[in-house]
């Protein structure tokens, strides 16, 4: 590995000077104990100096087969010897066409067609767009379902459109002026119920809210897009068993179209291909990204029913066609590697071999109620969040001056694990091959980096 080291260009300098970083508060970076990563090996990542971190949070929630998997890096170099990228505008390509069938063949079966862009953002961009196009096109029944219906403390990505859908406080009100309009229904948080009601006595009251709202804006509503069973940038808030259901019927029974955003759920986070396949949801578009290329490169796509797509077909002249396209959809080194991770699903059995992965998970996790600071915990397959509380009885939330969350994860680094928070909500979510042992010395790490920071 030495050779590839360039001794002479000092990186933490240049980054320092140079790099604005994303969701980073910058002043004081210089002061923080910075990490440059330098290479990766399975589920471990190596900074410039040598040190070795297990990585808990999968890179942002994008890894799946490791790091430097030979395989995936196979697949890659195969693919950069034929072509690295031609355009999609107007032209095919061998592995985005084989993606698609790859891709609709592990997706719910009502999916018949693949539109390809490069982030979780940009496909959500694409489903909304598409929402609101075909009704246009639909005929005049339909000229007034013009909006989005979205949940309470939604993440759909950064770009004004997913942030129009998006509900997050902190990252979204400052641009209020610049965004849409949307009708909200309320994401269910049963550790901290907006009704202030108990599950399962509540028997989803929630949800029969969100119907009721869906049914009395059907005339004006073109879609519905929701995060299924688990909100991810929020604070990783697991849904209620029952609830995405009632939603699914509820968009039906009134013409609104379901958009699953499966940026976060997608490629066997949650224990299945798609979070999806917990209550056998159909939806009229599906937005997945993150895991797609098993961490390896930019892409996304926003799958759709055929019934959408013939909304879109007509005459060149009657301006049906869908303009919209980043210059790098569906490219052939992205394509390429989702393609390899895909047939590593199968190969490896990953679906089953999580299995007792994310049982010893769930069953880790359970422990950290023993801390003081721990509120909550939720998990599904292998994403979970530790809600951490000033306050257990009450629920009382630290001071965010006293950012509890990085004095976690500075801990956890120097205990050699890298996990990255959301305000007092620790995230873990490995690479999804992970084996037993690791996990467990992640999990003992973050544990005790929680009761170290609590000091
Ligand atoms: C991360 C995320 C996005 C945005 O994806 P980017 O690739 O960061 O643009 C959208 N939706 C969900 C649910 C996500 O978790």
């Amino acid at each position: 590995m030495k050779d590839l080291h360039l001794p002479n260009i000092d990186a933490e300098k240049l980054d320092r000077e140079l790099v604005w970083h994303p969701f980073t508060q910058m002043a004081g970076w210089e002061k923080e104990q910075n990490i440059v990563v330098e290479r990766g090996e399975g589920v471990y990542l190596y900074d410039v100096h040598g040190n070795k971190y297990i990585d808990g949070v999968s890179s942002l929630w994008v890894n799946v087969h490791g790091h430097n998997n030979p395989e995936m890096n196979e697949a890659l170099k195969e693919q950069i010897d034929k072509i690295s990228h031609s355009t999609l505008l107007g032209l095919a390509n061998v592995p985005s066409a084989i993606l698609a069938e790859k891709l609709l063949e592990v997706s719910p079966k009502n999916l018949k067609k693949v539109f390809y862009s490069d982030s979780g953002s940009t496909s959500v961009e694409i489903a909304v767009k598409v929402a609101f196009q075909y009704f246009r096109q639909k005929g005049a029944a339909y000229k007034n379902k013009k909006k989005i219906i979205a949940a309470t403390s939604a993440y759909h990505g950064d770009t004004l459109g997913s942030v129009s859908v998006g509900g997050i406080e902190l990252f979204h009100s400052l641009y209020k002026p610049l965004l849409f309009e949307t009708i909200r229904i309320t994401y269910p948080y049963c550790y901290r119920c907006p009704f202030e009601l108990k599950h399962p006595d509540c028997e989803l009251y929630c949800a029969a809210r969100a119907e009721k709202i869906i049914k009395f804006h059907a005339d004006e509503a073109c879609a519905l897009i929701i995060e299924p069973m688990l909100q991810g940038a929020s604070g990783m808030i697991t849904m209620p068993a029952g609830y995405m259901k009632k939603i699914e019927r509820a968009c039906r029974e009134n013409g609104v179209l379901l958009i699953l955003d499966e940026v976060a759920t997608g490629f066997g986070r949650t224990g299945k291909m798609f979070a999806a396949f917990h209550e056998d949801i159909s939806p009229d578009a599906m937005c997945v990204a993150k895991g797609i290329t098993g961490g390896y490169l930019p892409m996304a796509a926003t799958l759709f029913t055929q019934e959408i797509y013939d909304g879109f077909l007509g005459n060149y002249w009657e301006n049906r066609t869908f303009f919209h396209g980043h210059t790098y959809t569906g490219n052939q080194l992205a394509s390429a590697c989702a393609v390899k991770s895909l047939e590593l699903f199968k190969k490896n059995d990953l679906l089953n071999r999580i299995k007792p992965t994310a049982e010893l998970f769930a069953e880790l996790l359970k422990d950290f109620y023993h801390l003081e600071t721990v509120g909550d915990v939720r998990s599904i397959g292998l994403m979970a969040g530790i809600e951490l509380v000033k306050d257990r009885h009450t629920k009382e939330r630290f001071e965010p001056r006293e950012r509890m969350g990085n004095k976690v994860i500075l801990k956890a680094r120097g205990m050699g694990v890298i996990i990255r928070p959301l305000g007092d909500i620790i995230v873990v979510m490995p690479p999804l091959v992970i084996d037993e042992k690791t996990l467990t010395v992640l999990m003992s790490a973050i544990y005790d980096s929680i009761k170290a920071a609590a000091l």
